[in-house]
Formats: structure tokens, sequence, C-alpha cells
């Protein structure tokens, strides 16, 4: 009976998000392995909507070159990609998208230090408030692209702002550059290691945006078939979905991927209380001293 009550207030413990607000700034950088990253659903595209509607201009860097992601050719599906990224940057109002083209999948053996030096390099370059990636802590993933630019990422905003560290890139003008705050994507349903800490609020023009930004990722995420499969499996068991009776097969495709970004925009937003958000792991600039953080906040003083 006790363990049972441990387990259930344990489990809404980590179930609940605290609400956060977007620190102020005016640059934000993405890192991200792969053209869809910034969009997907369990991420940031909704996010990402919402610094640039808070006047913030983004950067976003797609680490690998994606020729393996799609059923073209190599060369066809990284430039299609590419473009793609684009398209959906342009929706989520991105200003700039920047393509570092390491083989996709084939990241595990490239040098940590090179990738991360790269991304220091232009944390220095574009001086971002805020950087937005994978969650390197992120348990039960797969992907080895994922694993290495969310572990180079992080270990670049620290770095970044040490004098000490790449000090060759201080006579092309740069400077060191601490961005003061991380937010790290990461999913529950492959199960529970190191888990989201916030939640951001969208509203519906955000969710939106996000939505037709997946939806700009032709080259994977568009599925013709999908709409006639789905009605042939459901009319198996004496059933039909209404839309899908009268939609074109592309406008099903669409479909499918705004009740997909709705449903789960909408699962995040109703453990934090409100209609729709994502929810991601932060690193403020302090948290590393929860000590001084606590006293800060009970005993720091207005300046005389
Ligand atoms: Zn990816």
């Amino acid at each position: 009976m006790r363990l049972g009550l441990f387990l259930a207030c344990s489990i809404s413990a980590v179930i609940a998000q605290p609400l956060g607000q977007l620190p102020k700034g005016k640059v934000v950088l993405i890192a991200q392995p792969h053209h869809d990253d910034h969009t997907t659903d369990y991420g940031m595209g909704g996010v990402i909507a919402r610094f640039v509607e808070s006047g913030y201009k983004a950067i976003y860097i797609r680490a690998s070159n994606d020729e393996k992601d799609g059923a073209n050719s190599y060369g066809v599906n990284d430039i299609t990609n590419l473009k793609e990224t684009r398209d959906a940057a342009k929706t989520l109002g991105i200003d700039e998208v920047i393509s570092l083209n390491w083989r996709n999948d084939f990241m595990n053996p490239i040098p940590l230090n090179e990738l991360r030096e790269q991304l220091i390099l232009l944390i220095r370059k574009y001086q971002p408030e805020v950087v937005l990636g994978h969650n390197p802590w992120e348990h039960y993933q797969k992907n080895p692209d994922h694993r290495q630019v969310a572990r180079a990422l992080v270990e670049a905003y620290w770095l970044a702002g040490l004098d000490t560290v790449h000090p060759e890139h201080f006579k092309l003008g740069l400077k060191p550059h601490a961005a003061r705050h991380f937010y790290g994507k990461g999913r529950l349903d492959w199960g529970l290691g190191q888990i989201s800490n916030v939640a951001l609020e969208l509203n519906e023009s955000q969710v939106q945006k996000k939505e037709r930004a997946i939806a700009a990722h032709r080259n994977v995420y568009h599925s013709p078939g999908l709409r006639r499969a789905t009605q042939a499996r459901l009319a198996a068991q004496g059933q039909h979905i209404p839309e899908f009776d009268t939609a074109t097969d592309d406008d099903a495709s669409d479909l499918n991927l705004h009740w997909w970004m709705n449903h789960n925009s909408r699962g995040i937003g109703a453990k934090a209380g409100v209609k729709y958000a994502e929810d991601l792991y932060y690193m403020d600039a302090t948290y590393h001293l929860p000590g001084l953080k606590n006293y800060i906040e009970t005993n720091a003083r207005k300046l005389p």
C-alpha cells in the first residue's frame, strides 16, 4: 500500500510539468543533426515560432547531409532535404540555415572535438542568448547523429564562453560568448531517464506553423497512399473517417500531420495545465550552482 502510494506520487511528480517563460534575448541558435529535427513532434517547431514571434532572430544548423533520409539517391536526398529544411525554416520564421554536411548516420567515428569546434565557432559568431538542441542525456536514443550532435552542442554551449578554448578563433575577430540558456528536447515515451523539466506554452498560430513546417518536408513525410490504406483497413472493420472520404490523397497526408502535431502539443499542454505546449530540458546559467541560485532568490536586494 505504502509502495503503491509512493509510486503514484513519483509518477505524478514526473508527469506534471512546470510552465516556463521565454528568457529575454535577441538570438536563438538551434543545432540539430537533420533537416526535420526543428519541426518534429517531440520537438521545438512551436517553441521556435514563439521565440521568433517574441522578437528573436533564429539560426538553424543542420549538422548532417541527410543523404539517407528519403527514397532517392544520396545526392538527391541531400539537396531535396536541404531545400525542404529551408522551406520549413521560412514557415517558422528562421533567418538562416547553415548545413555542416557531415555524413548522415555515419557520425559515430567523426572527431567529436571537430564537430564541437564548429559549434563553438558558430556560437561565438552569432552570440545567441539561447541554444536549442537535443537533450544529450535522453535515454534510449538509437540515432547516432542525435547522440553525437547533442553531446557536441551541450559541450560547445559551455566551452564557447571560455577564453582558453580555441583561442585561434579570436584572430578572426570573434570573442568568447556564454549563452545563458540551453533547451534540449527528448522523448519520454522511449523510457524514463533524464527527463524534461519545463513546458513552454504555445498558441494556436504557433501550433499551425509547426504543422506547416513539418509538412514542408515532403521528401520524407508526404504520404499520398495513407488515405486509401487507412480507409481500406477501417472498411474491413466496418468503419471510415468522413474527412478521408472527401479529401484528396495529398490533403489527407497533410491532415495526418495536423492531427499528429496537434495531438502531441495537446498532450504535453495537458500536463502543464494549458491547451498546447512543448516540453524541454532546460539549463540556465546557474543550474550547476543550486545553492547560490536559491540564496539569490531569497536574499538578493535592489541596488540603492
Ligand atoms: Zn533527426
